[in-house]
């Protein structure tokens, strides 16, 4: 039996959910979707304000997540095809090659920070106060992120019994995937796994939610492929990881 069947013996194709996520804010990721550069600090008259809505905004985000591992059946430069549990096939579209060019299995993921932030944005925007409605956006999008971080880290966890590692995460809408990928992704869970729906323009609701595909493969493959922004020419990319 190879690495690959292991792992999807020992995951199985799920879904999983992740209701545990930690919940220390990360006051720098904060900082960042607000737009702040690395290690500059707000205005001291700001920093109050950015502590009260941090607080407020972590007691209302609900961040969870739900991922499935399939196999990979057919993998090329821009196209991957995995086996589905019911054992249909799904294609997925876009620059593959570079993304997850070492994937044998497929972690597909959705993650948010759950409705009540998005709530409570809203209403502080309906208020007329947008500085705290975009301080609680920016912890919405934290949250969804840690909620994703733990997706990979249990990923990673698995797959390190096997000598696998996984991709970085590649999301429709992102770096040559079209957002319209979203119904396939999409259509690889059902309506009530994490709350998170897709409307007619394949936006997610909650908006503070991110989806995603991580490739696992053989950890030598992972780190020879490295990331795709080393080798993109896209150099005014504020995402460059
Ligand atoms: S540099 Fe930006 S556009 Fe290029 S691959 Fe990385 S994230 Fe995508």
């Amino acid at each position: 039996m190879g690495s690959g069947t292991k792992l999807l013996a020992q995951l199985g194709t799920g879904p999983h959910r992740v209701d545990d996520v930690p919940g220390q804010i990360d006051r720098g990721e904060v900082l960042r979707y607000l737009g702040y550069p690395q290690g500059v600090e707000p205005a001291a008259r700001l920093v109050s304000v950015l502590d009260e809505w941090i607080e407020e905004a972590g007691r209302r985000a609900t961040p969870r997540a739900t991922y499935v591992v399939l196999p990979v059946t057919e993998l090329s430069n821009r196209r991957l095809k995995v086996q589905t549990s019911d054992g249909f096939e799904t294609t997925f579209n876009g620059a593959i090659g570079e993304f997850l060019g070492a994937a044998e299995c497929l972690g597909v993921f959705i993650a948010t920070a759950g409705p009540g932030v998005e709530q409570l944005a809203t209403e502080l925007m309906n208020d007329g106060d947008p500085l705290a409605g975009m301080i609680v956006n920016a912890v919405g999008a934290e949250r969804a992120e840690a909620a994703e971080s733990v997706v990979i880290d249990q990923l990673r966890e698995n797959a390190r019994e096997h000598d696998f590692a996984p991709t970085l995460p590649y999301s429709p809408g992102y770096c040559g995937m079209g957002l319209v990928e979203q119904r396939t992704l999409f259509s690889l869970f059902g309506r009530a796994d994490v709350g998170v729906t897709l409307t007619e323009s394949c936006l997610m609701q909650p908006l503070k939610s991110v989806s995603g595909l991580i490739g696992l493969g053989p950890a030598e493959r992972v780190q020879a492929f490295g990331s795709p922004c080393d080798r993109c020419e896209l150099y005014s990319c504020s995402m460059r990881r």
